[in-house]
């Protein structure tokens, strides 16, 4: 997976790349991360990328044309990269991070999984110039509802959540199998040593060493905790 991000911030998107898992996987060449600055794409003398906006209001817009050019110049780079591969670039999905957006989520994180290159770009200020999203986006996605100042945060919030279900890119003690989201339901509750802390002790069956027991009993806790925590989930899968 190829991330190309445009930003204002290149360093919060690096910085957020760089550590732990998403690290690992970078330096494994299991994902790789492209950022461009928008700001070092402006043809204005003083690098704005914001102008006031048309009809009024409180607040700036990012403008067409320093988009533009990042985008020219990430399109480039996906060219170069397939020529030197011997295959053809194709048409890439670009993730616009938006309050107004398709609300992100686990099946739209597998979804997203199976693509090769993603383009994300970053809003800040009030948002974009309508006329480039028009003609660039072809995905507008939200991280939920509630308005943040810029679009980095979402972006790393999906890399993360794309990346580590890439195969190779968790191990096997960190496996994407069994979570939350996986069939619909929360995971269960978990415990790990001591068996006994502050008094509370591990629930039995989780001791008993009785493999068919421990799976019925975690189900059991996936439905409880989920009805309890987010019954839309269980209304989601009959329909109501
Ligand atoms: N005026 C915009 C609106 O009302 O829809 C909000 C702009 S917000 C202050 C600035 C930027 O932060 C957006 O362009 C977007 O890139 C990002 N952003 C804010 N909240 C977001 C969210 N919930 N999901 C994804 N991106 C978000």
């Amino acid at each position: 997976m190829r991330y190309y991000v445009m930003t204002l911030f290149p360093e919060l998107i690096t910085k957020g790349m760089n550590t732990g898992v998403l690290w690992r996987a970078m330096e494994q060449g299991l994902i790789s991360l492209d950022c461009f600055h928008i700001r070092g794409y402006t043809k204005n003398k003083h690098k704005r990328v914001d102008d006031y906006t048309y009809g009024g209001g409180a607040g700036m817009l990012m403008a067409c044309q320093p988009i533009w050019d990042t985008y020219l110049a990430v399109q480039e780079r996906i060219r170069e990269r397939a020529a030197a591969e011997g295959r053809s670039p194709g048409r890439k999905r670009l993730i616009y991070l938006t309050p107004q957006g398709r609300v992100f989520d686990q099946a739209f994180a597998e979804e997203l999984s199976k693509e090769q290159e993603l383009i994300f770009l970053c809003g800040h200020y009030e948002g974009v110039d309508e006329r480039i999203l028009e003609e660039i986006v072809t995905d507008n996605v939200s991280i939920g509802d509630y308005v943040l100042t810029g679009g980095e945060l979402p972006a790393l919030v999906m890399m993360d959540s794309i990346s580590r279900l890439i195969p190779g890119v968790l191990n096997n003690d960190e496996s994407a199998e069994d979570e939350s989201f996986n069939e619909g339901v929360l995971e269960y509750p978990q415990y790990t040593r001591p068996d006994e802390w502050m008094g509370k002790r591990v629930p039995d069956v989780l001791l008993s060493g009785h493999h068919a027991k421990v799976l019925e009993w975690r189900r059991e806790q996936s439905l409880k905790r989920t009805a309890e925590r987010r019954p839309d989930l269980l209304a989601d899968q009959t329909g109501k």
